[in-house]
């Protein structure tokens, strides 16, 4: 039998890793090349320092820091533990921290566990655009607060926090301020420096990368306690680097030649779906489509049709979206970032998102628009159009 092509939208929950990714990290994973311990002083120790330090020149010069500012994770997972732990710790007596509800789990799971151990949480609200009103912000900083936890831009719908002007507020407070960036890197332009934050999280794996490794970027001053003690990056964080990914890490980076081509490559794929889309079902909702997004991610309501099975249906076609309601395994639990904009949990299990990457091309738009019009008629119970259409389309009323 043969299988259809098959046409890979679900980015934002991982990239596939370039190949010239893989060919940098092969000499750190062979057996008779570089496999010594970048802590050791010996010469096939330093040779592999070497690579790790130039890793760090790479992944610094994109994130718009200094190589001393950044921290090498397992992830950004990893890098927001912590910078949330970090900044509590450094505010001795402090026990409030500000963050949204529409921060990635590894933010949100975190906080409710500090509000279990007695840190007080305040969650910003966001509006139907996914967009959050800094004055909710300032009326949120106290006195006891220590950090405020912002991400650059969303996972789920790719909407875009005031990063800088919040860091701003919270600076002017006299609070820590750690942004998770892991969607945002290679997808906009980040800069730790012009950000002006004191921490920022990123990973590898959103960036065509290898999975398994990150970065913290720490401002310059910041005496940095480390989530695991050991002598490695300074101190900062212990544990034997896993060399070959952050080798990788490095590579990845050094891929975005054109950022700016890039971003107009996606942007460009958006709007030719998101226009297509439109042509098709005219009253599907592009979610934050009001707010300043990313490029590269489409978040979309299928009035009330059962995502999960529309997921299903463009699977067998050979497409791989994502439910807007990134679901726990099993769960169905709906999505916390669509409820937190105000939609009913039918409208939030009716979603699904499409995001793009650099791998993606126009013809991928071209053959997934059909098929979705195909099976949205089919599971609307509509007849499908005759071979003289072009396209399907859905008729609102129905
Ligand atoms: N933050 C955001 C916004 C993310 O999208 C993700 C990955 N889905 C993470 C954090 C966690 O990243 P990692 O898989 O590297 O731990």
């Amino acid at each position: 039998m043969k299988m259809p092509m098959t046409i890979y939208l679900d980015n934002n929950s991982t990239t596939a890793m370039a190949p010239q990714v893989l060919d940098s990290m092969m000499p750190f994973l062979k057996m008779e090349q570089h496999f010594a311990n970048p802590s050791s002083s010996s010469m096939l120790g330093r040779q592999v320092r070497n690579a790790l330090e130039k890793a760090r020149i790479s992944v610094s010069g994109f994130l718009g820091a200094r190589p001393a500012e950044v921290v090498f994770t397992s992830g950004a997972t990893e890098s927001n533990h912590t910078a949330i732990l970090a900044a509590l710790s450094l505010s001795r007596g402090k026990r409030h921290i500000v963050t949204s509800a529409v921060e990635h789990p590894s933010v949100l799971l975190l906080c409710q566990h500090l509000e279990r151990l007695g840190v007080e949480v305040t969650y910003l609200p966001v509006d139907t655009e996914g967009r959050l009103d800094l004055d909710t912000l300032r009326q949120a900083l106290r006195e006891d607060t220590a950090l405020v936890s912002l991400m650059w831009a969303n996972n789920e719908t790719g909407v875009i926090f005031p990063v800088r002007e919040a860091a701003e507020i919270a600076r002017g407070a006299g609070v820590y301020f750690h942004c998770d960036a892991t969607q945002a890197v290679g997808r906009t332009h980040v800069s730790f420096a012009a950000a002006d934050v004191d921490f920022l999280s990123c990973t590898g794996h959103k960036l065509h990368g290898p999975k398994g490794v990150g970065a913290l970027c720490v401002r310059k001053g910041i005496e940095l306690p480390p989530l695991f003690h050991g002598h490695q990056e300074r101190g900062r964080r212990g544990g034997t680097e896993n060399v070959a990914a952050i080798v990788g890490f490095g590579t990845a980076v050094e891929q975005f030649s054109d950022l700016p081509g890039e971003l107009r490559h996606l942007a460009q794929l958006r709007d030719h779906f998101e226009r297509g889309l439109q042509a098709i079902m005219p009253c599907a909702r592009v979610h934050g489509q009001g707010a300043e997004r990313l490029p590269n991610t489409s978040n979309i309501g299928f009035l009330a049709l059962d995502g999960e099975e529309l997921l299903f249906r463009l699977e067998q076609e050979g497409i791989v979206a994502a439910l807007g309601a990134a679901c726990a395994a099993g769960s169905n639990q709906p999505s916390h970032v669509l409820t937190a904009m105000g939609f009913s949990r039918t409208a939030v299990l009716s979603s699904l998102r499409f995001s793009f990457s650099r791998l993606n091309q126009l013809p991928d738009v071209d053959y997934l628009l059909p098929i979705l019009g195909g099976v949205l008629l089919d599971m609307m119970h509509l007849p499908q159009p005759s071979m003289a259409t072009a396209n399907p389309s859905v008729s609102c009323l129905s």
